[in-house]
C-alpha cells in the first residue's frame, strides 16, 4: 500500500499460509485505482484470507512478492484489447503465454470480466481458467481450492475448481457454464482511495448493475441481467463513509436512474451541499427519459457541467430497430430541462452502422442537431460516434458490421454537416472497431494469431499481417452475418436462459 493510499478496510494479517498471489490489471496504477471491480476483487481476498496478496500493474516497477514465488494470478479481463497487455505482462515475469507452456513451477493463471465472460474462446489457450459473471463471491472459494491444494497437481485443482458454478476450465470437456449473478446484498465502494487514481480520491459507489433495456448490441445489458439495485439505506451509508475520507462521489451503474429511490439519493446530496458541505458528484450515465429536475439541481449543484446521454441513433425508426425506444419528445424535454436547470451541455453519444441503417437515419441525426441548436442557442452540443461492433452473447450476435470504407463515409459526412451548424464531433475508430468485432465473435483457432499480433506491435498493422500469416479470415468474423441456427463458439455460455430478444427486422436480417 503506498502512502498515497486510503485503505477504508481492515487487511487480514494473518499472511503466513505460504500462499501468494497477484491481483493483475492490464493497464497502468491510475486506471486500476479507478477499476472498483478490480480493487473490490482484491479488497476480499486481502480482508478475509490469510493469502499474501499484491496488486500488479502494467507499469508495476518493484513487487513484493517475486514472481517465482506467486501460485495464482487473476486477471481482470474488461476490453478486447487487454490481451495485448496482459501478454506483455506475462513475459515481464518470465512466464509461458499458453498455460500448456507453464509447468508445475509456473502459477495458475485466470481471468474474469466482461470480454472473457461473454466471449473466452479466442482466449481459451492463455487460461487455466475463466470466471464467466459476476466474480465476487467465486473468487474466494477458487482461492481456498488453489491454497488448500497448493502440494497438488494443477490437473486435479483445476478439476476441483471446475466444479464451481460459472467456471469454465478450457482444458477439461464443458459442455456448458453457466454464468454468476451476485445478489447486490453489500453495497459495493471503492475500498482503496488514492491520489494516483486516474479519478483521484474519487469514493466510487455502485447503486445499480444491469440495465433491463436490453439494447440489441448492448453487453453491458446482457451480461448483468437481471437489472439489480443496492438497498437505499446502503447507498447513504456508503456515502456517509465515503465523505469521511474524501470530498468526490461518483455513483456508478449501467442504468442508475431505475434506482426506485434514485431521486432521494440526489436529494440526500442536495441538501448536505446546501446546508454548506463541498461535495463533487459524479454519475456513470444518466438515461435521457429519466432527466428530472430534481436529479439535475443535484448534479449541478455537485460540479457537474455536462452530462452524456446515449441516443444511439438519429432516427426514432432505429432507435426501435435497436430497441432504444426513445423518441424525439423524450430527447427534446430532457434538453429543455436541462437549459432550464442551468446545465451548460449535453454530449449525445451515438452509434454508426447499426443493423439496417440508412441515409435518412444519419440525415435524422443532423437534424435532430439542428433543432437543439436553433431553439436553445447558448445550451452546448457535442456528438460522440462509434460504430457498431457485433458482441457474443448479445441479440445482435449474428449480425455482420458494416466496411470500414462506408463507416468513415459516414462519419465524414456527419462531421463535414455538423461541423456547419457549430457542433463538434468526435469519432472511435473504424479501423479499430473492424478488429474489437473480430475478437467478439473469435473462437478457439486465434491463440497463433493473438500472440503473433502481440509479436508484432499490436498495431493495426500488426492485426492485419498476424492474421495473414495465421490463416485467420478476420472478414468473416467482422463482416458476416450468422444464420439464426448456427451454432457459436460461445454457445455453452449460458447468459441468460432461452435465445435473447430479436426485432423482426433483424430477425429478416438473420433469414435474408
Ligand atoms: S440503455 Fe444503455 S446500458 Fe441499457 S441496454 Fe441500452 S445501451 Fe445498454
Amino acid at each position: 500500500m503506498s502512502s498515497n493510499e486510503i485503505c477504508l478496510y481492515t487487511p487480514n494479517k494473518n499472511k503466513n499460509s505460504g500462499f501468494n498471489m497477484w491481483m493483475a490489471f492490464p493497464g497502468c496504477e491510475a486506471f486500476s485505482l479507478s477499476s472498483l471491480g478490480y480493487l473490490w476483487m482484491f479488497k476480499s481476498i486481502d480482508e478475509s484470507e490469510d493469502v499474501n496478496i499484491e496488486r500488479i500493474c502494467s507499469d508495476t516497477q518493484k513487487t513484493e512478492l517475486r514472481a517465482d514465488e506467486i501460485d495464482l494470478i487473476g486477471f481482470s479481463f474488461s476490453f478486447d484489447m487487454d490481451f495485448l497487455t496482459i501478454f506483455s505482462m506475462l513475459e515481464k515475469y518470465a512466464i509461458p503465454l499458453k498455460s500448456s507452456e507453464r509447468n508445475s513451477n509456473h502459477p495458475l493463471i485466470f481471468a474474469g470480466g466482461p470480454v472473457v465472460s461473454a466471449n473466452p474462446e479466442p482466449y481459451r489457450e492463455f487460461f487455466d481458467f475463466i470466471i464467466i459473471g459476476d466474480g465476487e463471491d467465486v473468487n474466494l472459494k477458487v482461492v481456498n481450492i488453489c491454497k488448500s491444494n497448493k502440494n497438488r497437481g494443477k490437473s486435479s485443482i483445476l478439476e476441483e475448481i471446475s466444479k464451481l458454478d460459472g467456471i469454465y476450465v478450457p482444458s477439461l470437456k464443458q459442455t456448458r457454464v453457466k454464468k454468476l449473478t451476485k445478489r447486490l446484498e453489500e453495497c459495493i465502494y471503492t475500498p482503496i482511495l488514492s491520489a494516483n487514481a486516474f479519478f483521484p480520491h474519487t469514493f466510487i459507489i455502485e447503486v445499480a448493475r444491469g440495465c433491463a433495456n436490453r439494447c440489441g448490441f448492448c453487453l453491458a445489458s446482457y451480461l448483468n441481467l437481471p437489472l439489480r439495485f443496492m438497498p437505499y439505506q446502503d447507498v447513504i451509508d456508503a456515502i456517509d463513509e465515503g465523505l469521511k475520507h474524501t470530498n468526490k462521489i461518483a455513483l456508478l451503474g449501467a442504468q442508475l436512474s431505475a434506482h426506485p429511490q434514485f431521486e432521494q439519493i440526489c436529494d440526500y446530496i442536495y441538501k448536505k451541499i446546501k446546508s454548506g458541505q463541498k461535495i463533487e458528484m459524479s454519475v456513470s450515465s444518466l438515461r435521457t427519459d429519466s432527466i428530472k429536475p430534481e436529479i439535475l439541481r443535484t448534479l449541478i449543484a455537485a460540479g457537474q457541467k455536462n452530462i452524456t446521454l446515449a441516443i444511439e441513433a438519429g432516427s426514432e425508426r432505429l432507435r426501435k430497430v435497436i430497441n432504444k425506444n426513445l423518441t424525439e419528445e423524450q430527447i427534446m424535454q430532457a434538453v429543455e430541462i436541462a437549459a432550464n436547470e442551468g446545465l451548460k451541455g449535453f454530449k449525445f453519444y451515438g452509434m454508426l452502422g447499426l443493423p439496417t441503417e440508412t441515409q435518412n437515419d444519419i440525415d435524422e441525426m443532423i437534424t435532430l442537431a439542428k433543432k437543439i441548436k436553433n431553439k436553445y442557442k447558448h445550451f452546448d452540443i457535442s456528438f460522440g460516434f462509434s460504430t457498431f461492433v457485433p458482441k457474443a452473447n448479445t441479440p445482435f450476435q449474428w449480425i455482420g458490421r458494416e466496411s470500414t470504407k462506408t463507416l468513415e463515409e459516414k462519419e465524414r459526412y456527419l462531421k463535414k454537416e455538423l461541423h456547419k451548424i457549430g457542433v463538434k464531433a468526435s469519432f472511435s475508430s473504424a479501423k479499430w472497431d473492424y478488429w474489437q468485432a473480430v475478437l467478439s465473435r473469435g473462437d478457439g483457432s486465434f491463440a497463433d494469431f493473438l500472440i503473433e499480433t502481440y509479436r508484432q506491435g499490436g498495431k493495426l498493422g500488426a492485426f492485419r499481417s498476424a492474421a495473414k500469416k495465421c490463416n485467420i479470415n478476420a472478414d468473416t468474423y467482422a463482416f458476416e452475418t450468422y444464420e439464426y441456427e448456427k451454432e457459436l463458439p460461445w454457445d455453452f455460455i449460458e447468459i441468460k436462459p432461452g435465445k435473447p430478444f430479436l426485432s423482426e427486422e433483424c430477425k429478416k436480417l438473420i433469414s435474408a
